[in-house]
């Protein structure tokens, strides 16, 4: 199959993930290289991570607020120009129309060139709001584009030109990230309460953040290998919208 390598840096951009901190896993790097080449870039969060953390007597509505503020700061770290937060109950994501309606008008309010998201396809996905959050943002495509979905919302149709799914079950393009790998780790780390049961940072916080930081790095020049690239993030691409 046939590998495309970097699109042409695109104006608009939305990641669409499931919970705070999955879109710097899929493609952290990627916004934050068209972030530094002008793009203006936007995340979209569809739960409010109430269930991240394990921890049985947390108290959930303060995890709630921050994350959401891990969530800011790790935008930022990017160079994002902002978070739109959907906040439907962390692990009870359902591609229903209230959700796809909510969606597709961030994709009409953001107006982006190229949308990334979950890619729902990817087999022996285990957690259902990646999956879910995948098939919602195919389904709000479909409704952005077409002025007879959700008119309620009174916001003018819109067409994306590309669509990137991060963590693919098959990688058909590439986007060469040699110089914001450290970028992705370091927004990553702005979600501190993830740590421990994400990023494998607990009681040796310093040994840990370096093997954690030397996995992604492993992970980028692993995916930038058979192109003969340093480091890169994959997608499965899809043009046709
Ligand atoms: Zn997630």
């Amino acid at each position: 199959m046939s590998v495309t390598v970097d699109l042409p840096v695109p104006e608009r951009v939305l990641a669409i993930g499931a919970h705070p901190d999955d879109i710097e896993f899929g493609c952290g790097a990627t916004l934050s290289k068209w972030a530094d080449a002008g793009a203006l870039v936007t995340l979209c969060v569809c739960t409010d991570g109430a269930k991240g953390t394990w921890e049985p007597g947390a108290d959930l509505g303060a995890l709630v607020a921050r994350r959401e503020e891990e969530q800011r700061e790790a935008a930022a770290e990017l160079g994002a120009v902002g978070v739109e937060f959907l906040r439907f109950v962390d692990g009870e994501l359902l591609d229903v129309l209230p959700a796809r309606g909510a969606l597709c008008a961030v994709i009409r309010r953001v107006r982006p060139d190229v949308l990334l998201a979950h890619d729902p396809w990817r087999p022996h996905r285990l957690h259902p709001d990646h999956r879910q959050a995948g098939h919602l943002t195919i389904g709000a495509i479909v409704a952005a584009r077409d002025p007879h979905f959700f008119p309620e919302l009174g916001l003018a149709p819109h067409r994306p030109s590309t669509l990137l799914c991060f963590e693919p079950a098959r990688v058909d393009h590439l986007e060469s990230v040699p110089d914001h790998v450290d970028r992705k780790v370091a927004a990553l780390l702005r979600h501190r309460s993830q740590w421990r049961s994400t990023m494998g940072i607990d009681d040796r916080p310093d040994d840990q953040r370096s093997a954690f930081t030397r996995q992604l790095h492993d992970e980028a020049r692993a995916a930038a290998l058979h192109a003969g690239l340093r480091a890169a993030e994959g997608f499965a691409r899809v043009d046709d919208l």
